[in-house]
């Protein structure tokens, strides 16, 4: 995995449960941009990459607090 992939937990829709999940094409800086403009933020399930889903509102906010706090 390249350095710059986000790494994060994340309600897998298919799973229904938290996970770890990725975003596959966004490194920091992009995903740091697609939030600011609360853009579409697509995330894999990392353990089930056939498990692909967009984030929500609140858990783009989420993780926008998670960046800004140095957690993610
Ligand atoms: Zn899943």
């Amino acid at each position: 995995m390249p350095p710059s992939v986000i790494s994060f937990f994340a309600d897998c829709p298919i799973c229904n449960r938290k996970v770890s999940g990725v975003t596959p094409i966004l490194g920091r800086a992009e995903l740091t941009e697609v939030l600011a403009r609360n853009g579409d933020v697509r995330v894999v399930h990392m353990a089930d990459a056939d498990h692909k889903w967009s984030l929500g509102d609140k858990e783009k906010a989420n993780l926008r607090k998670q960046m800004a706090e140095g957690l993610v």
